[in-house]
């Protein structure tokens, strides 16, 4: 089964693996196949579960719902995300507003089927908003009940620093950050880490196997396996295509020795190794059929020695991005409408 840890400096506790349903549900699988990657997830032992209002224009969260139903809402926890343009895109439909917040949460409790989101994050920083008037909306939905915790995703440190600060003076706690990590992506270690260590935030983490790359499925040369994000033309080849070079992809051959000598796959590799950083609460994993859910979930409660630590290092060696600008860099510079 799968371990707990604390979210952030708070009492709530999440399964250190947490199902994420970008690009998949109501978009690259069918409803039946989605619904059988979280059956797979609750019987796996994952609790946690973690969508966006914008995942296939609000859809997403609909199919989540969807296959949620029934089950006993605390036993479960349900994080979703506030930000992208959503709906016909109109000037009030993204961002960081009151506005868009106030009428965001009440869309996303709807499709979900619930009253409550255990945790709302703001899915990027808002440049056109003042961060006031976002924390302040964010203060009054967690006196409403309609969430219970606040979190933040790809916010740099001091907009993290910032923000904790602010919620602190309003009476409530940020208690995530939700970046990109993994063996590839390391952009966070330098600057995000201290500083939600010191504000109390701990950080859910996305695409923990670089999107599918690192299980080792993709070889350099060869074209890639049918079905697989790759070659989904509906956003996932774009997105996974930074990672698609023969260079990265033959380093991460170089994993397999250290995945065999610890008995476990390539991609169960890939998620123990971002739970060996003690300021993870989870790594947030995506499925495409189920018995890839019930492969990662083992990841769960291994330790990954030292010495193994290096040696994926230096397998990685040239293709491994630490540059903490990066986070600013990709912060969208306006409200992408
Ligand atoms: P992963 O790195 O876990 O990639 C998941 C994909 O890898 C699967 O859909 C599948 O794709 C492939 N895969 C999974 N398990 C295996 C396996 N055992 N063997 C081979 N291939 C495997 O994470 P995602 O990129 O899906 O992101 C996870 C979650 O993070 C999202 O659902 C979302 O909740 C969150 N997220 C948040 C973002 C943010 O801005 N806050 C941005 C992006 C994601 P396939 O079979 O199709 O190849």
């Amino acid at each position: 089964m799968v371990n707990y840890r604390y979210l952030g400096n708070s009492g709530l506790k999440i399964s250190e693996i947490t199902y994420g349903n970008w690009l998949t549900h109501a978009s690259q699988v069918e409803n039946d196949v989605a619904s059988a990657c979280v059956r797979a997830a609750l019987d796996a032992g994952i609790t946690t579960f973690d969508t966006a209002d914008a995942y296939a224009n609000t859809a997403a969260e609909q199919v989540l719902g969807d296959a949620l139903k029934g089950e006993r809402r605390e036993s479960l926890e349900i994080f979703t995300k506030v930000y992208w343009a959503t709906g016909p895109k109109g000037p009030n439909d993204v961002g960081l507003s009151r506005k868009h917040i106030m009428e965001s949460i009440n869309g996303s409790l709807t499709r979900l089927g619930t009253d409550y989101v255990d945790l709302y994050q703001a899915h990027r920083y808002d440049v056109e908003t003042p961060l006031e008037e976002t924390m302040q909306a964010f203060a009054d939905i967690v006196r409403q009940g309609k969430a219970l915790y606040i979190g933040v995703s790809e916010w740099t440190a001091d907009q993290i620093r910032e923000g904790a600060a602010l919620a602190k003076q309003l009476g409530f706690q940020l208690i995530s950050s939700q970046p990109q990590y993994s063996m590839l992506w390391r952009v966070i270690e330098d600057e995000v880490v201290p500083a939600s260590k010191d504000a109390g935030v701990s950080q859910i983490v996305w695409s923990p196997m670089a999107q599918g790359v690192l299980s080792g499925k993709y070889l350099p040369g060869q074209p890639a396996p049918a079905g697989s994000r790759a070659t989904d033309e509906k956003g996932g080849a774009q997105t996974i295509s930074r990672f698609m070079t023969d260079e990265t992809l033959a380093a991460v051959q170089n994993l397999k020795p250290v995945a065999a000598e610890l008995d476990l796959s390539m991609a169960q590799l890939a998620v123990a190794w971002v739970l060996q950083n003690d300021n993870v609460a989870a790594a947030l994993v995506g499925a495409s059929r189920p018995e890839q859910v019930a492969e990662n979930v083992k990841a769960s409660g291994v330790t990954i020695p030292a010495e193994l630590m290096k040696q994926i290092d230096d397998a990685l060696d040239g293709v491994i991005e630490r540059d903490p600008g990066k986070t600013l860099a990709n912060m969208p510079k306006t409200r992408p409408v």
